[in-house]
């Protein structure tokens, strides 16, 4: 389904969402690539999405060839340039507003794109579970760098960059097989069993172990929306499901909160 042809959520239900919202006080947000398409970033799995394109490279095939090397980079420049250039958008907007009304305990993204941190949201707050575009990372000796620096260098025509330890040097994002941060995993879970409420947006719900976090909240019997476009696999698992464009949807429940807690 694209953005375009997304259904508007019913008021009966926003008004559901809100009061959910309104009685919670420790609200988890889980954010996936739909909360960034209205940012002109294309996710992975809707038609205009990325995999219509191209396959995504895994990390085995990252560590052990080099024509995939050179694919990475011919696919990675153009999105990193795209995600450089992208600004928030009304989602990433709507979530800053809740951390002011201070219920927002935390963003748990599998976005890499940095949209919640430049949309004013408290670094603290926003965990970056795959990663994030906006640095490179050594898969050797783990070593940072902003990724300008390395895209030059790829346009300059490196097409297989290192570092000056030797290690291949890629986005410091993760690919698939490569783990996750052991550290923003165990912070995401500890979240999702505290929080008093979980609200997906934005996410097909098909990349484990994010996909798993809602889970942990339902069973123990916290409130879950979500918020998406498509059917997701937890859809009847959720209290509230909004088959609805985030940004206006997301705009219209805040507004509403906020002139109720005024
Ligand atoms: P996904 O591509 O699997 O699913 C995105 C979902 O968002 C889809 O179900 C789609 O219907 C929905 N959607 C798209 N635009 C929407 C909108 N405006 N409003 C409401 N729903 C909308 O993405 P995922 O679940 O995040 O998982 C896939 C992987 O994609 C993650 O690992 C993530 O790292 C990576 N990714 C990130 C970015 C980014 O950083 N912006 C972009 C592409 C992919």
């Amino acid at each position: 389904m694209t953005t375009e042809t997304a259904p508007e959520a019913a008021p009966e239900q926003l008004e559901q969402a809100v009061r959910l919202l309104e009685a919670a006080q420790r609200i988890a947000v889980l954010t996936g690539a739909g909360a960034s398409t209205e940012s002109g970033i294309p996710d992975f799995r809707s038609p205009n999405g990325l995999w219509q394109r191209q396959l995504p490279t895994t990390y085995q095939e990252f560590i052990s060839s080099p024509e995939a090397r050179k694919r990475y980079w011919e696919l990675r420049v153009p999105i990193s340039r795209q995600m450089a250039e992208a600004r928030p958008n009304a989602t990433h907007e709507a979530l800053t507003e809740l951390e002011r009304l201070g219920k927002l305990i935390a963003i748990i993204t599998q976005n890499i794109d940095g949209l919640h941190q430049a949309a004013g949201t408290s670094p603290e707050r926003v965990i970056e579970l795959h990663g994030t575009a906006r640095q490179a990372a050594c898969t050797h000796c783990n070593t940072r760098s902003p990724i300008a620096a390395l895209l030059e260098r790829v346009a300059a025509g490196e097409d297989d960059p290192r570092c000056a330890c030797g290690g291949y040097l890629k986005a410091a994002t993760i690919l698939f097989g490569q783990p996750l941060p052991r550290a923003e995993l165990e912070q995401a879970v500890a979240l999702a069993i505290t929080c008093d409420l979980f609200f997906v947006i934005g996410s097909s719900l098909r990349v484990n172990p994010a996909a798993q976090l809602p889970e942990l909240a339902v069973e123990r019997g916290v409130p879950l929306i979500i918020l998406n476009h498509e059917p997701t696999p937890l859809d009847e698992q959720a209290n509230i499901v909004l088959h609805a464009t985030a940004g206006e949807t997301l705009a219209q429940i805040i507004a509403l909160l906020r002139k109720r807690s005024a």
